[in-house]
């Protein structure tokens, strides 16, 4: 079996209660498998439940739905780097389509959080993706190429060691809609020609996000191109996404 990655987003939900809940179950219904990895990016307030509640295991990493790129200050609301890797976080998201269209981040500001995680020694996840209008107008390739290099911009071959790229079609995020498999594909041979422009010299994953579930999960993941996934629905149930990481292995 190929190396897997498989990321659950629980975006705002998951108490630290219900976290623990959820480790003790899923932790339960799964074992660790050699190549598959999995990472937990709960809500800041859950961050230190989860990773005290799944510690045990090393195939199991915690992240920050988002970071900012400056280490203390007056940014009421916001989750430093120092913050999240004290509380137990190894990597970040960056630039999720709900932090680009809901809250108006820029690539220029994707960047500096990818920089400021990579600087710090964490693992980056920069999250790409083109709005339906885009699709429809033939722009995806353009959209997403923009966004990585502009999330990538002064990154160097030894901090792309520590990037995860998640190419995740802002139509499809929570909708039920996702791309085929031979779209995403596509989609992904053009974002993986990118990173060896901008320097990758070894194979940054890229993983595919939205409306993944069990019954699409094993097609996209069949793909080459595809390293592995970001979930969020179907990361909510403990045995649901025990089953989905369990293509893995
Ligand atoms: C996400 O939150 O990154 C995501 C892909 O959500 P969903 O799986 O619910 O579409």
């Amino acid at each position: 079996m190929r190396p897997l990655l498989f990321a659950a987003n629980w975006k705002m939900q998951v108490t630290p209660g219900e976290t623990r809940r959820f480790a003790e179950q899923f932790l339960g219904a799964t074992a660790p498998v050699d190549g598959r990895s999995l990472w937990f990016f709960p809500s800041a307030v859950s961050m230190a439940s989860a990773a005290d509640a799944f510690g045990g295991r090393a195939d199991i990493q915690i992240g920050a739905q988002d970071v900012h790129w400056e280490p203390k200050g007056a940014f009421t609301g916001a989750t430093s780097i120092p913050l999240a890797r004290g509380a137990g976080a190894s990597g970040a998201l960056v630039g999720h389509s709900e932090r680009r269209h809901v809250f108006g981040e820029t690539d220029v500001e994707t960047g500096r959080k990818v920089r400021a995680l990579l600087d710090a020694g964490l693992t980056a996840f920069l999250c790409v993706g083109e709005k339906l209008e885009e699709r429809e107008a033939g722009e995806t390739e353009a959209v997403v190429l923009r966004q990585l290099r502009a999330g990538l911009a002064g990154v160097a071959a030894e901090g792309m060691r520590r990037v995860v790229v998640a190419y995740e079609p802002v139509w499809a995020i929570g909708t039920g809609r996702n791309a085929t498999a031979e779209d995403a594909a596509r989609v992904h041979a053009a974002l993986r020609a990118e990173l060896s422009n901008l320097g990758a010299t070894d194979r940054v994953p890229v993983l595919y996000g939205g409306s993944v579930n069990l019954g699409n999960a094993r097609g996209l993941l069949a793909q080459p191109e595809i390293d592995g996934v970001l979930v969020g629905g179907a990361s909510l149930d403990p045995d649901g996404w025990a089953e989905i990481v369990g293509i893995g292995g």
